[in-house]
Order: C-alpha cells, then structure tokens, then sequence
C-alpha cells in the first residue's frame, strides 16, 4: 500500500502570507523563514500587524477565498487521488488553508491551528507538534504504508528524507544544490511521472 504526502504551498496553491500581503497592500506580511528564522517572532509579529491593521478571522478568510490553486492543481490532485490515498502535510493554518481546499475537493489536510478570540481577531496559534511532515511520514510508515513524498522547499527535507521515496518540485536552487538525491520536477506532467517511477521503484 502506497500513501503519497503532499506538501501544500509552492506545490498546490501559492505560498499564502506572500499572496495575502499582496492582496491586502501589507508589505511587512510577506516575510518568512528566510527573513526571519524565529518561527514563533516571526508568527508573533504577523499576528501583530494583522491586529493593527482590524484584520480578523473573517476578513482573513475572504481574502483568501479569492486566491485560487496553482493552474493545473486540482487536475494533478485528482490523477494521484485516482493512484494513492494522498495526505496533504502542511504547516499552514487550517483556517488559512479552507478556502482553498474548498476548491480542491476537500482532499485530506494535516496541519496547525489560529487561535482567535470571539470577535475573530486571531490572538495566537497552536503547532499540532514540532517536524509533523516528518512524524507523519514516520507514523505511516509505522502502520505499514510505503509512503512517496513531494515538496518545493527546504522545509519539506526532512519530509522527504523520511519517505521511501522523495521528489521536488519546483524547488529553489539552493535546495536542489543541498539535496542531489531527490528527482527534481517543474510542472505537474514530471511530478506524476516521478510518483509514477518511485511508486514502481520502493
Ligand atoms: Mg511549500
């Protein structure tokens, strides 16, 4: 039995602060890990400038349903819904991420939760646990899956070390230049030719 793990941002919809700064003209939004590799001040922070700026929970969660999935997304969900049973491992937000899982179909979604107070001004978050990519490709392991992993970025090594199997897609250079063992694809046609090889392979 074959489990595939998907990580979410880069690889099914957009990476979500970028788009939302974006959308919502709030520059300071779009940091992340490589601008600030405190997790926890750099979440303390956004949470702060969403406070600032009124932003709560609904008016978060409208902004995002205008976003959308990556073009091809949800047709390259379907071909490997059809092939694997597929979790997707995320560390975004669930509140963040149900917009677009909407228009996904629903697939099967692990990740962390906002914390928000009864007028939706988020006021916290809670990680499920520290490295859940990698404890849940452990985990299924544990339970007899052979488990096929893709990501795009750093964050999803670990991920993917610990499948049996590990592809990138469209990951950074740097990443490809750290992590010569895993293929390297750049449009949906790859990356389901690479699970297609892997699924042969482990
Ligand atoms: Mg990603």
């Amino acid at each position: 039995m074959q489990l595939a793990c998907l990580d979410l941002e880069g690889v099914l919809v957009p990476e979500i602060w970028i788009e939302f700064s974006k959308r919502t003209n709030i520059p300071e939004l779009s940091r992340t890990t490589r601008d600030e590799p405190n997790y926890d001040k750099l979440m303390q922070g956004r949470l702060a400038l969403l406070a600032r700026h009124g932003l709560g929970l609904p008016d978060i969660q409208r902004v995002i349903a205008g976003m959308a999935p990556l073009p091809g997304a949800h047709e390259f969900l379907d071909w490997l819904r059809e092939r694997f049973q597929v979790i997707i491992l995320s560390d975004t937000f669930y509140e963040f991420a149900m917009p677009l899982m909407r228009q996904l179909g629903y697939p099967t979604l692990m990740c962390h939760k906002l914390e928000a107070d009864a007028d939706g001004i988020v006021r916290g978050y809670t990680l499920r646990m520290p490295e859940q990519k990698r404890e849940s490709v452990k985990a299924f392991k544990s339970i007899n899956f052979k488990v096929i992993a893709a990501g795009d970025s750093y964050n999803d090594t670990a991920m993917l070390a610990a499948a049996d199997a590990g592809i990138l897609f469209c990951p950074p250079q740097n990443v490809i230049d750290e992590f010569p063992q895993f293929p390297v694809t750049r449009n949906y046609d790859e990356l389901a030719a690479a699970f297609l090889a892997a699924s042969g392979r482990i």
